[in-house]
């Protein structure tokens, strides 16, 4: 069989992890949660098994979960959604992704990709025949020229001379994996300024739309009206709720890209795990589940990046996200994959090499640790790594 991805092998997720547990390494390379999710929301779900909610849901996905989703954009972002026509549960924001790319991309659209990306974007893009057009963002040690010397600082000049009469489409993901970078709101004017007059469409990925630190808002597409009417808002619970392994996620999005999107969901999974929507509707009815993550993954940002000071490694710390970038250039000339297999093996540690995240090659000399561990876990591991 010709394979229709050729440059594509087992994510670095699956790789890295099965290399933990072979070693016995502590794994802060896939990102999940090292705790267990909510007792209330587990007695939720068995609540629903037990009452008998366990045929198809739905395919748009069950009338409350929906309705809770609209009701949650209306109250944090004052943006209205039909939970009838607007909002769609998919099976994890993995298939909600794939169904947004592909309800837009034909071939030969151009679809603009912020890099490092996401590992799932470009393959999504290429099985419908489109072209990425990469925008490569550096970290600052590589660039000092960069303004205020932030990492993966986007240049919006850049963006403009790539977007073409192909581009269809852009890929946006914020708070970012792998770069814990968040966007600005002049960040979300410069993209809304770009695409106002063009026929183009956004993805933006938001599953860490919870977890932001120092203070920081969250700026969802929606919130900007140019960009609202175009973009697919993408959102998992698994980040929100500490649930990787139930694969809920969802999409909202103005009704006529829903009802295209609707077209592919519902031929890729027809509709989602019916139990965990009920239960997912119940315990959105508290904000509160979620209004905790900031500081709750601050102090983990925080106990791990202290742990790490003592280090060689250098970084600036994560603005969003569960996941820390450092930079090993004091340390080692060595490639990243390398080292990340090395660590792992050596001390026991680990982690994601950032090039994985890159179509260009390149030796920025960076790592990504996960830090949604308990703090036992991320003390040692730091401990461990301050000796290199
Ligand atoms: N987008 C990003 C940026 C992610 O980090 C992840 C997974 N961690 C996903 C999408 C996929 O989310 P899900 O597990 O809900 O499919
Ligand atoms: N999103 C998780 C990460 O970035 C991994 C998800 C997966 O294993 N596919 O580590």
């Amino acid at each position: 069989l010709q394979s229709k991805l050729p440059a594509v092998g087992t994510t670095i997720f699956t790789v890295m992890s099965k290399l933990a547990a072979e070693t016995g390494a502590i794994n802060l390379s896939q990102g999940f949660p090292g705790f267990d999710c909510s007792p209330e929301l587990v007695s939720l779900v068995e609540r629903y098994l037990r009452k008998g909610f366990n045929q198809y849901a739905p395919m748009t996905g069950v009338p409350a979960l929906r309705e809770a989703l609209a009701q949650k954009a209306l109250e944090q972002y004052a943006v209205a959604y039909d939970p009838d026509s607007e909002v769609t549960v998919t099976s994890g924001a993995t298939e909600a992704l794939f169904a947004a790319i592909t309800a837009v991309v034909r071939p030969g659209d151009e679809v603009i990709v912020f890099e490092p990306a996401y590992d799932s974007y470009v393959p999504a893009i290429e099985l419908n025949g489109g072209i990425p057009v990469f925008v490569t963002l550096t970290p600052s040690e590589v660039d000092s020229s960069i303004a205020n010397a932030s990492d993966y600082t986007i240049d919006w000049q850049e963006v403009s001379h790539k977007i073409t009469d192909k581009t269809r489409l852009i890929l946006v993901n914020t708070p970012h994996n792998p770069t814990g970078r968040v966007w600005t709101a002049d960040d979300i004017q410069q993209l809304a300024d770009l695409v106002h007059d063009r026929d183009i469409w956004v993805v933006s990925d938001e599953v860490y739309e919870h977890i932001l630190f120092d203070g920081r808002v969250h700026h969802s597409l929606m919130t900007h009206p140019t960009l609202q009417e175009r973009t697919f808002v993408v959102g998992s619970f698994g980040k929100t709720f500490h649930i990787t392994g139930w694969k809920v996620g969802y999409c909202l999005a103005p009704k006529a890209l829903t009802t295209e999107f609707r077209k592919i969901h519902q031929y890729l999974t027809f509709s989602t795990v019916t139990p965990i929507q009920y239960a997912l509707a119940d315990y959105l009815q508290n904000p509160g589940h979620y209004r905790q993550l900031p500081d709750f993954y601050q102090r983990k940002r925080d106990l791990f990046l202290d742990g790490l000071r003592q280090s060689r490694f250098r970084f600036n710390p994560a603005e969003g996200s569960f996941f820390q970038t450092v930079s090993y250039a004091d340390i080692t000339d060595e490639p990243d994959y390398e080292l990340a297999v090395r660590l792992t093996k050596e001390i026991g540690v680990a982690s994601i090499p950032v090039s994985v995240f890159y179509k260009q090659k390149n030796d920025y000399r960076v790592l990504r640790f996960c830090f949604a561990k308990d703090d036992a876990i991320l003390r040692e591991a730091a401990e461990r790594l301050s000796h290199l």
